[in-house]
């Protein structure tokens, strides 16, 4: 079991699967409101209008604060504030990458976006989410993370060739290589257990991610 656990490719997805991404984007929008003179309302549209990739999406922070004359410094200080005074991770997000590394799997975090926002909201949970000691100063049992900016399943191909293995993930249809399952993370649902699609199954939670990867 440990041997077979240790050598799944097990790539969970950041945000909306580990990371609370919606409360974050208004509580941080709420600041820099506050900073800017701009609306709350008028700051989370503008938002939504600046992407790091045409097709692909994702958000590129630097540019929406830019836009609003907001300097570097300052656009970084207020989100590591917004991000280091609150805990956007959901309820069950530490215990299932915790029980997942107690079991012998050796899961890292594979998030999509634009680097230096990633690593900003990233980093400050890594600890937390590994289960170290003392999270905030992200000591002990370091966790893996990638960030892309290209289609997962490109990656995954590209970077672990004929591995086996799988992604947990809020987006649906990643187009994932031969040997992966895709685990698809939809907590709008009310599933009692983890229902199967093609290439994959549909979970509500994480709990029953991690059953689907016990099953593995
Ligand atoms: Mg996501």
């Amino acid at each position: 079991m440990t041997r077979a656990a240790g050598e799944l490719n097990l790539a969970l997805d950041y945000d909306f699967t580990l990371f609370d991404t919606a409360r974050f984007s208004t509580d941080l929008w709420q600041e820099v409101a506050r900073l800017t003179d701009i609306p709350l309302a008028q700051a989370a549209a503008d938002g939504e209008g600046f992407h790091a990739d045409p097709v692909l999406g994702g958000y590129d922070y630097e540019k929406h604060m830019a836009a609003y004359g907001l300097e570097s410094a300052a656009m970084w200080a207020v989100l590591d504030d917004v991000v280091r005074s609150n805990d956007y991770l959901y309820e069950d997000s530490a215990e299932f990458v915790q029980v997942l590394r107690a079991e012998g799997y050796r899961p890292y975090i594979l998030s999509y976006g634009v680097m230096p926002y990633q690593r900003a909201k990233i980093v400050p949970y890594i600890g937390k989410l590994a289960g170290a000691s003392d999270e905030r100063r992200n000591t002990g049992p370091d966790l893996g993370y990638t960030i892309i900016l290209r289609r997962k399943g490109e990656y995954i191909a590209e970077a672990y060739p004929g591995a086996r293995g799988a992604l947990v993930d809020d987006v649906a249809n990643q187009i994932l290589p031969e040997g992966f399952v895709e685990i698809h993370i939809d907590r709008s649902l009310e599933l009692t257990s983890p229902q199967e699609k093609a290439g994959g199954f549909v979970v509500a939670n994480l709990a029953q991610a991690q059953h689907v990867i016990r099953s593995l």
